[in-house]
């Protein structure tokens, strides 16, 4: 086994898989379908294998990706803490972004494997899979399950295939790649309906989600130099529109598509009055990731988010003006 804190390969992953039996599978708070495609894809697999599997996420499974294919063996953190020997989080930045509950449950297992794509992840597991040219956790799981020559149920199909699409903006994103296309190609062979997926994955919005976008609209503002647009959700319009957090999942892509805009920002303020900020880059000339860092997110070049404090105004300004650093710059 490689000694080397910094990077694993699969046939290490593999002998972990060989000698252990009992596994929990983890995912970030907020899950989206990177996370949850991940875990399924790596939990069925292991389970047609023969292994013991729990999946687990702080904050469950979100409506939207409730048309998955034995999603609903996803758990919210039980109460007890589970009898498990390893746990592999995935597309998780860092190990906080579990959530407490979720690290509570998983407290007792002994190894802890790491499989990400974020080039902020500080390499936290015992042992770990990170490689940040992969557009999602879906295709290194993907590129895993291959490897290993690991089953590869119509469940783990699905699933992957959803964790990279959502994660690549429907394969469209510069993270895409010739072995992206080569993986989907690959998930039709082995029996993959694409029409269906697709249309359960992007034209099955609650009538909400529209509501939502009219009352982000409302608040669209460009920079002066037209190179940043951002809007806004207040937690009274959460309350409003009775919202679920997955409801304002990819509506960030609108103000991304604006020409001539090179950084798009949404600000969300949550319940516990802390505000979410969610960015995007157009290109590698404005990398948002290192902005996050600034403030205590992280996520990739192009794609990246904070959790801080607020109130809206004053981090919209620190944002802001972090961004107009860089895009003056350029
Ligand atoms: P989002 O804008 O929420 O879709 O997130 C964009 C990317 O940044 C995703 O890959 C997230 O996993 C990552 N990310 C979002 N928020 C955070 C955070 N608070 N800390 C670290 N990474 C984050
Ligand atoms: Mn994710
Ligand atoms: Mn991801």
């Amino acid at each position: 086994m490689s000694d080397s804190k910094s990077n694993a390969t699969f046939a290490d992953f593999g002998e972990v898989i060989r000698d252990h039996q009992s596994f929990a599978l983890l995912s970030h708070v907020r899950p989206d379908g990177d996370a949850i495609g991940s875990v399924l894809a790596l939990g069925f697999s292991l389970m047609a294998a023969g292994k013991t599997v729990r999946m687990i996420n702080e904050d469950g499974l979100p409506e939207n990706l409730a048309f998955l294919e034995g999603s609903s063996r996803i758990e919210m953190p039980p109460a007890e803490l589970i009898e498990v020997e390893v746990v592999i989080a995935l597309d998780t930045a860092t190990k906080p972004r579990l959530g407490d509950a979720a690290l509570r449950s998983v407290s007792k297992a002994g190894l802890w494997l790491n499989i990400d794509h974020h080039i902020s992840n500080p390499a936290y597991g015992d042992l770990n899979l990170i490689d940040a040219t992969s557009p999602a956790t879906g295709q290194i799981v993907y590129e895993m399950i291959i490897a290993l020559g690991l089953p590869l149920p119509a469940e783990s199909r699905d699933a992957i295939y959803v964790a990279v699409s959502t994660d690549t903006g429907s394969f469209q994103y510069p993270s895409t790649t010739a072995k992206t296309y080569e993986m989907a190609a690959d998930l039709i062979r082995r029996g993959l309906d694409v029409g269906t997926i697709n249309s359960s994955t992007y034209d099955n919005h609650p009538y909400r989600r529209v509501e939502l976008m009219r009352a982000l609209l409302n608040t669209l503002e460009r920079s002066a130099d037209g190179l940043v647009a951002h809007w806004e959700m207040t937690d009274a319009t959460r309350r409003e529109l009775e919202l679920l957090p997955e409801d304002s999942e990819g509506l960030i892509d609108i103000i991304r598509a604006i020409r001539g805009v090179k950084v798009a920002v949404f600000f969300e303020e949550l319940p516990d009055s802390k505000i979410r900020v969610s960015m995007r880059s157009k290109d590698h000339s404005v990398n948002v990731c290192e902005v996050a860092m600034q403030f205590g997110g992280g996520g990739h070049a192009l794609a990246a988010g904070i959790r801080m404090a607020g109130p809206m105004d004053e981090a919209k300004g620190k944002v802001l003006a972090a961004i107009s650093e860089r895009t003056s710059a350029v």
